[in-house]
């Protein structure tokens, strides 16, 4: 006989396997600055046309810091910092299972007095 499905545990499978692909997660907020560089021959002259300055926000040593990232790996951290929030929300969601399991073992577990 086939046994039940527990669409918990498939959820939890999956989640836990989807985790190898976010070994390159970095920690931190991607930031994206405007400035201007100061050259007054410069297209940022204007005002308008501003350079993107891009950076990690991150806490070192329990310190804020900002860090530049060079413009062509900008799309690659932010992407790496993106996994980030997905592994978060994966662990919260593996926890909440869990949760959920180890209360109904409680339950069954539990005698009256
Ligand atoms: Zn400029």
């Amino acid at each position: 006989m086939k046994t039940p499905r527990e669409p918990d545990l498939e959820l939890r499978g999956k989640l836990i396997r989807s985790l190898g692909s976010l070994r390159e997660m970095l920690p931190g907020s991607f930031v994206e600055r405007k400035r201007a560089c100061g050259r007054p021959t410069c297209h940022c002259a204007d005002g308008k046309r501003l350079h993107s300055q891009y950076q990690i926000s991150v806490l070192m040593d329990g310190k804020p810091k900002a860090l530049n990232i060079p413009a062509e790996l900008a799309e690659k951290v932010r992407e790496k910092i993106e996994m980030r929030r997905r592994f978060d929300a994966a662990a919260a969601t593996i926890c909440g299972v869990n949760l959920k399991r180890f209360l109904k073992e409680k339950k069954k577990g539990d005698r009256p007095v």
